[in-house]
């Protein structure tokens, strides 16, 4: 099922929360809004959900109008940053909570919930409550109550940022895998980029209220349109024409004729850098990353940042000259 959303806008009194926003999910679709705090992704998402009211626009799933289902007919599973059980039913009670409204036959019931357990594998756990499972596992309840019920649609606010680094990255995996063996299509809200990157099918990324671009992550990080994406999508360098040209006038070769204000995005791992005693670049300090290092270069009274292998021995005070191929980088709008 398709959900459709054209020039939705949002009041909050006079402050506008959401100007026009438009955008389109697919059937199986895994979709991420990725925005700093306050970008308004939350109440997009809870407008989908139902639980607020918008001034203007449309909203439709497949050709249902959603502004005529209210939040509990909508079919939609909802996951919440808190994990949000019910403290005194155990995991199996509180997965078949929805289908036991629903007036599902009890047998169905517990056969749905032994699916679902082993879906996000923890059949062991059936009787524990929830004040006696971690954060992750708490989770990993969450989501399987929020399918129990074949959801149209699953919402995800911020599901992983309670938790801890490790466990945050194998339920990335572990959601992304049973929302594409489902194939439900789903919105994820997220402030945490590398969050987005791993796990969208597609980003949404926003920016007080307006979506800034859309696309898929390997879209976003090499074509970002606006500053606001370079950087807040991964690292740039933002260099504007004049710095560009000084850089290596080649740079300028792509820069769309038309436009007014641009900067030049300038990918870390774009920027090479060899070591040049007379060089007017100096290595100001050297990040080890593992495989890479980040070096941040002074030059001409600006840091620029630049990714190499670990193996390339840069020091801090080092003299360095760039090198950089013709068409690196985007030139995106100031
Ligand atoms: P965060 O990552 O911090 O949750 P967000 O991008 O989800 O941020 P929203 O919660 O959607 O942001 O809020 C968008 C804007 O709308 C913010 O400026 C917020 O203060 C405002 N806002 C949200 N809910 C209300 C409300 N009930 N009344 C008034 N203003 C609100």
């Amino acid at each position: 099922m398709h959900l459709f959303i054209q020039d939705v806008s949002k009041f909050f009194g006079q402050f506008q929360a959401l100007h026009n926003v438009s955008l389109e999910v697919g059937s199986e679709e895994f979709v991420c809004l990725l925005g700093p705090s306050g970008c308004g992704k939350t109440t997009l998402l809870r407008i989908i959900a139902g639980l607020e009211p918008f001034d203007s626009g449309t909203l439709k799933i497949g050709e249902r109008d959603l502004r005529e289902i209210d939040a509990q007919h909508r079919g939609f599973g909802i996951v919440f940053q808190s994990y949000s059980l019910f403290p005194n039913m155990t995991v199996a009670e509180n997965i078949g909570y929805g289908l036991k409204i629903r007036k599902w036959p009890r047998d169905k019931v517990d056969a749905k919930v032994r699916d679902l357990m082993e879906l996000v594998r923890f059949p062991e756990l059936a009787e524990r409550y929830p004040h006696e499972l971690s954060g992750g596992q708490q989770q990993r309840v969450a989501i399987a109550r929020a399918l129990a019920v074949d959801p149209a649609l699953l919402l995800l606010d911020e599901p992983l940022s309670a938790l801890d680094a490790r466990v945050r990255a194998e339920m990335r995996t572990e959601i992304r895998d049973v929302q594409r063996r489902l194939g439900i299509p789903t919105i994820m809200v997220t402030h945490d980029q590398e969050e987005a990157l791993t796990m969208a099918d597609r980003i949404v990324c926003m920016k007080d209220g307006r979506i800034e671009q859309v696309g898929t992550p390997q879209d976003l990080y090499a074509r970002p349109q606006t500053r606001f994406v370079a950087d807040f999508v991964g690292i740039s360098n933002l260099l504007d024409e004049q710095t560009a040209a000084q850089l290596s006038s080649d740079l300028l070769d792509h820069k769309p004729e038309d436009a007014a204000t641009q900067l030049l995005a300038l990918r870390p791992e774009q920027l090479g850098l060899r070591p040049d005693g007379d060089g007017d670049a100096r290595v100001t300090h050297v990040t080890f990353l593992g495989n890479i290092s980040r070096i941040t270069v002074e030059w001409h009274g600006q840091n620029l940042v630049s990714e190499v292998h670990s193996d390339d021995p840069f020091q801090p005070g080092d003299r360095v000259a760039f090198e950089v191929r013709p068409a690196a980088g985007t030139w995106v709008r100031a």
